[in-house]
C-alpha cells in the first residue's frame, strides 16, 4: 500500500487506503495520492467544502476534472466560458 487515494466518486470526494500506484496526473485532475490518513482526510473534508462546485464532467471521455487556478484566472480576464473537456480531451483537440 502507497497511501491514500483521493478522487471524487460523481457526489462528493473521498479518501480509500487502497492506492497501490503513484501516476503523475494532468494538471487539472481530481485524483490524488496522501501518504498519510490525517493529511487525506483534512484534503478531502476541504475539497468538500470548497471545491465540489468546481467538478466537472469531460463531455468527451467522461472523466471528473476542474480547472487549475491558473486557468479559472486566464477564462475569466478574456470572458470566456469555462472548458466543458478535461485537459487531455482538449490536448487532443490541437
Ligand atoms: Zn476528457
Amino acid at each position: 500500500m502507497l497511501g491514500y487515494k483521493i478522487y471524487f466518486n460523481g457526489d462528493k470526494f473521498v479518501a480509500d487506503n487502497t492506492a497501490t500506484e503513484v501516476q503523475t496526473m494532468p494538471c487539472d485532475s481530481t485524483v490524488s495520492w496522501m501518504a498519510n490518513k490525517t493529511y487525506a482526510d483534512n484534503v478531502v473534508e476541504k475539497y468538500n467544502a470548497n471545491d465540489l462546485k468546481d467538478v466537472k464532467k469531460c463531455k468527451e471521455c467522461g472523466k471528473y476534472f476542474w480547472q487549475t487556478n491558473d486557468e479559472r484566472i486566464w477564462f475569466t480576464d478574456r470572458n470566456m466560458k469555462a472548458p466543458c473537456r478535461c485537459y487531455s480531451c482538449r490536448k487532443k483537440k490541437h
